[in-house]
């Protein structure tokens, strides 16, 4: 970073405007978590290749709850061995140091973010998280953690019959389903805290956008309001993206090429003063 983009920051971070921090796959790939949009999320299922596209449907989810639940399953056990990496432990020092000015939007499913530190009031999961699941009929907004009766399952595991016991709806009984965005669904604000994303977006001074390139929705709207209210956009990324085209076009805004875990710690350090 160069001497005035590091007086930036540090002069927004001693101002009293919110530091809105978007993350996407990319900080969790540090922790060994694939992006399940490409190949690693392909499901097989007799002789027939599912993509996740395909996978990750309501549609899908009604023709065929129980393989639709074993990838969810699958996924779930991948992301529970990986571990927090220093990007996101650099993400909870900064909540830390900056309390309710501070917001974490994340597109991964992950927990990670919960896991290293972060609080849930602060951390927005805008597409859900895979260790939890609600009600398929919507009888409640309520969201229950997967009871920890139900294992992770490998590829070629099936749903077991105590599986689908405990894969119910604690309130009316009726099936569960994974509490994830799917992709033929919209977002909301009560699970997915769509309204309330854009209106922190008005209130930011400094986007730090981690990991993504910007390929939903939800995301591209945030950054997009971050930029028409003159907030400072910066984007950490190993490549060139939308994002980072975009923060290179926002006022004083810039990118930075790198990867997350080291250069999250490297920021913390310039925005915090070192008064950590
Ligand atoms: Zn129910």
């Amino acid at each position: 970073m160069r001497k005035e983009q590091q007086r930036l920051v540090q002069d927004i971070a001693a101002g009293a405007g919110k530091i809105t921090v978007l993350t996407g796959a990319g900080i969790s790939a540090e922790s060994g978590i694939p992006t399940f949009r490409g190949p690693e999320g392909y499901w097989t299922v007799g002789s027939k290749v599912y993509q996740p596209q395909e996978m990750a449907t309501f549609h899908m989810f009604c023709q065929m709850p129980d393989e639709v639940w074993k990838w969810y399953l699958y996924r779930m056990g991948v992301c529970g061995t990986a571990t927090p990496n220093s990007g996101h432990l650099a993400l909870v020092a900064m909540e830390h140091f900056f309390g309710d000015r501070f917001t974490l939007i994340t597109q991964n499913v992950d927990g990670l973010h919960l896991r290293a530190g972060n609080s849930l009031p602060r951390t927005y999961q805008i597409h859900g998280n895979v260790f939890h699941m609600r009600c398929s009929l919507e009888c409640t907004e309520q969201v229950y953690p997967i009871p920890e009766a139900v294992l992770p399952k490998n590829k070629e595991e099936s749903l077991t019959d105590t599986d689908r016991e405990h894969l119910r709806c604690p309130n009316c009984g009726a099936r569960s389903r994974p509490h994830i965005l799917l992709f033929d669904e919209s977002y909301n604000e009560h699970h997915y805290h769509f309204y309330s994303s854009l209106s922190v977006a008005r209130q930011t001074a400094l986007l730090i956008i981690v990991g993504t390139a910007g390929a939903t929705n939800l995301p591209n709207q945030v950054a997009r309001e971050v930029y028409r209210n003159n907030g400072v956009i910066v984007d950490v990324n190993i490549e060139a993206n939308t994002f980072s085209q975009l923060a290179q076009s926002s006022q004083h805004g810039f990118s930075i090429t790198g990867s997350s875990s080291t250069v999250l710690p490297a920021l913390l350090e310039i925005l915090t003063g070192g008064t950590l």
